[in-house]
């Protein structure tokens, strides 16, 4: 496969450079030439296919020609030693109760372990043979750091530093960053997260540091991130299908206990895997940079069974404004407590224009925004009637749901209807709490508690910088 700038389609870079450089020289986004259909015995299959078998299927067509098929293999199982269930809420599925797309069973307990993992194992092969290591260094308002930081933790040949600003981040979300150490490191900007951007963006800029270290960035943009993300859509969209769901998994953050916050006694949870009407899917994406529905629009056109999709927004709403009235306007951001998709400009949106044009994304899309009243509300309701617990992100996708079930749907979906669940609602337990009482939290999420963050303080200061980055490699 070779890969274009969205800015310049008469250069072509295989997917090695186009995933090691990251942002093309022109300052377009990196796109496959053609996105690939699915070969008929595996579009099939997908309801009964592995998980990794499915990953392996659909990312080989984007690295063929620079990972062969058994280290494909090899990089996939190391990445997702976790899967996505579709889970019932309840017992049937409609658009009043969608499924929901579980994406949070991965180390940092949320969607990007799925393309950060597979970026870093596929960097390592990418690099192998290199004598000199490869040094990444990510800005991070809080999430993205976890989940780079925990994808390339013990990954032979690459180290990381992750700068965040001081202060600004949860505590979880400081241990995630600063707890793991080995070829992770973690500095403690004094200034904001646009001051670690602007760092970062110094560093790759200033001749000796790229004189003595081999730079690169491993940030949402990033081809390598983007199309293990197809993966879970394909899987999810061929069980719809079929209509089968997964039932619990261990880890479904669902009511177990028998009390809940308004004192009535409720019968304990739990949703067997169960069958319904089978169909194309409709898919619901909590959206802020556009990562993941461009991973889905990736999906249904290698020929997944989807419907279309939901771009659901918070009060960030370029995006169900753009398909609204057709005139994209990008804007700063204002905070939510959705916060992981507080953007006002969202960084994919280029690579989604460079595919398809405003009249195709409306055939596929339908935007919604929600409020963070709305969203809150949503949360305590899901769990009032459900006993199931939904993170702020979830809960603005399921809210969008709702909104448009009346409305009409992309593609007249008549079949079932999914929400991505972005992250696990202990992620977010400040808000979900309040609304729900005590959230169960995750193993995962356990063992990120239990270590020590280890951060150096940094001055908001390039030569400060320079020289931790000189002393460490
Ligand atoms: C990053 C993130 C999002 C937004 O995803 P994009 O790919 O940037 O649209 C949504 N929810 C959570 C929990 C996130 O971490």
């Amino acid at each position: 496969m070779v890969y274009y700038s969205t800015r310049n389609k008469s250069i072509s870079f295989p997917f090695a450079k186009a995933a090691l450089a990251g942002l093309a020289g022109d300052g377009g986004l990196f796109i496959p030439q053609a996105i690939p259909p699915y070969r008929d015995a595996v579009k099939n299959s997908l309801g009964t296919m592995p998980f990794l078998d499915i990953a392996f299927e659909t990312i080989k067509p984007y690295v063929a020609g620079d990972i062969p098929d058994p280290v494909l293999e090899e990089i996939c199982a190391g990445a997702f030693p976790f899967t996505a269930p579709l889970v019932p809420v309840s017992g049937n599925s409609s658009a009043a109760v969608p499924l929901v797309l579980e994406l949070f069973h991965g180390p940092t307990a949320a969607f990007k372990d799925f393309g950060a993992r597979f970026m870093a194992r596929s960097f390592s092969w990418l690099r192998r043979g290199e004598d000199r290591p490869l040094h990444i260094l990510v800005a991070t308002s809080g999430d993205t750091g976890g989940a780079v930081a925990d994808g390339f933790y013990g990954v032979e040949g690459i180290s990381v530093t992750v700068l965040y600003p001081r202060g600004r981040v949860t505590d979880l979300q400081e241990k995630q960053i600063a707890g793991l150490g080995g070829n992770i490191s973690a500095l403690a900007v004094e200034g904001s997260f646009d001051d670690c951007q602007a760092l970062v963006k110094a560093a790759f800029g200033d001749a000796l540091l790229r004189e003595k270290l081999t730079l690169s960035s491993a940030n949402s943009i990033n081809i390598a991130r983007l199309i293990p993300q197809a993966v879970y859509y394909a899987a999810a969209a061929g069980k719809a299908l079929a209509g089968r769901s997964d039932g619990d998994g261990e880890a479904t953050p669902r009511r177990t206990g028998s009390v809940n916050p308004t004192g009535s006694v409720e019968p304990a949870g739990s949703v067997e895997p169960g069958s319904f009407k089978g169909g194309p899917v409709l898919f619901c994406v909590p959206s802020g940079n556009l990562g993941n529905l461009t991973a889905g629009l990736y999906a249904m056109t290698m020929g997944a069974p989807i419907a279309g999709f939901i771009a659901a927004t918070n009060v960030n709403k370029t995006v169900p404004e753009y398909l609204e009235s057709g005139d994209y306007k990008p804007r700063l951001s204002r905070a939510t407590i959705s916060n992981a998709m507080d953007v006002g400009a969202p960084s994919n949106f280029e690579r989604m224009a460079a595919h398809w044009s405003c009249e195709e994304m409306r055939r596929m899309i339908r935007g919604a925004w929600i409020s963070d009243d709305e969203t809150r509300s949503t949360i305590a309701g899901v769990f009032r009637n459900h006993g199931y617990y939904l993170d702020p992100h979830g809960a603005v996708g399921w809210t969008a749901v709702q909104k448009l079930a009346d409305s009409g749907f992309p593609g007249a979906a008549k079949g079932p209807v999914a929400v991505l669940a972005t992250a696990h609602p202990a992620k977010f337990s400040e808000t979900v709490e309040g609304l729900t009482g005590p959230v169960p939290v995750p193993g995962t999420i356990r063992r990120a508690l239990e270590r020590d963050a280890r951060a150096a303080a940094l001055p908001n200061d390039l030569a400060a910088l320079r020289d931790f980055l000189l002393g460490t490699s």
